[in-house]
């Protein structure tokens, strides 16, 4: 069996080898347990299947991780991730790995969210009824739109000990980004729908993406550049132009690729895919 942490060996894998590859990231000590109420040791059953001892549940390997979220093949996700690595586009994934699309962009929303769901602040977002849940639902995030314009949220970004944090701080909203331009002169850079601020308490900025019913109109000009635009933070440096590229870019899919970016940025001048492969293989959290 294939270790994820050695080095591949050369020549392209097998699917057989890229699923055992995924399995001992899902089964890091090989001792399988039931995903529903922990059980150790289930029952094999036929067709790869499991049955727990303790509350019965049939499932498979992969049950309750991201990577089980679209019907993509092990191999096929093995190249997913490499793609991503590489950062080529949507469409550009998708041509590469041979699938449609929409596979390629479900598949990356499933990568994007297991890179969130690995933060301390994940549980904040995806629970029920958080503004990310809509994601764990298989809902139409349109449909349940509920919060917009000064509503929406506010993320933090900090440098600390080398490494870079984007926090979802729910004590905010737009309306404070727009209060505290008002009335504490806080300077505000737009682009797009996205506004960045200057510091902010221990935060090197504050930032967020607006939608249509955000009124941009409110923010007043302060003279002088934010602390993240005067050579202050080498991570939005390094955002900025990642941030264009994307298409679509939505308040609701902003954290998605603000996580994303730092961990692309933290990890910068490594290869990504181990760690990608690690967060599609854990568990999706139950947070209902
Ligand atoms: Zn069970």
């Amino acid at each position: 069996m294939l270790h994820p942490t050695e080095p591949a060996a050369p020549g392209p894998l097998t699917e057989t080898q890229a699923r055992d590859v995924l399995l001992a990231l899902c089964w890091p000590d090989g001792q399988k347990f039931c995903p529903r109420c922990n059980t150790p040791s289930p029952y094999q059953l036929a067709g790869g299947r499991l049955r727990c001892g303790g509350c019965r549940y049939t499932f498979h390997d992969f049950t309750g991780r991201w990577l089980n979220e679209t019907g993509l093949s092990p191999l096929k996700w093995m190249a997913l991730a490499q793609a991503f690595t590489r950062e080529l586009n949507t469409r550009e994934t998708a041509a590469r790995i041979g699938i449609s699309y929409n596979t390629a962009f479900k598949a990356l929303t499933a990568l994007r969210l297991a890179i969130l769901a690995q933060g301390a602040d994940a549980p904040q977002m995806l629970a029920p009824g958080a503004p990310l849940s809509v994601f764990l639902d298989g809902g139409e995030p349109e449909e349940q739109a509920q919060v917009s314009g000064t509503g929406l949220p506010v993320y933090g970004i900090l440098n600390r000990s080398q490494r870079l944090f984007v926090d979802l701080l729910p004590e905010l909203t737009a309306e404070s980004v727009l209060h505290f331009n008002h009335n504490f002169h806080l300077r505000v850079a737009r682009h797009g729908s996205i506004l960045i601020t200057d510091r902010y308490k221990t935060y090197d900025a504050l930032i967020l993406c607006g939608d249509e019913t955000l009124p941009y109109h409110y923010l007043l000009r302060h003279p002088g550049l934010i602390f993240a635009e005067s050579g202050g933070s080498p991570f939005w440096d390094f955002a900025k132009p990642r941030l264009k590229q994307f298409k679509g870019l939505s308040w609701r899919r902003f954290p998605l690729y603000l996580k994303e970016l730092a961990l692309r940025f933290n990890l910068r001048g490594h290869d990504l895919t181990p760690t990608l492969l690690g967060a599609l293989c854990a568990p999706v959290p139950k947070l209902a």
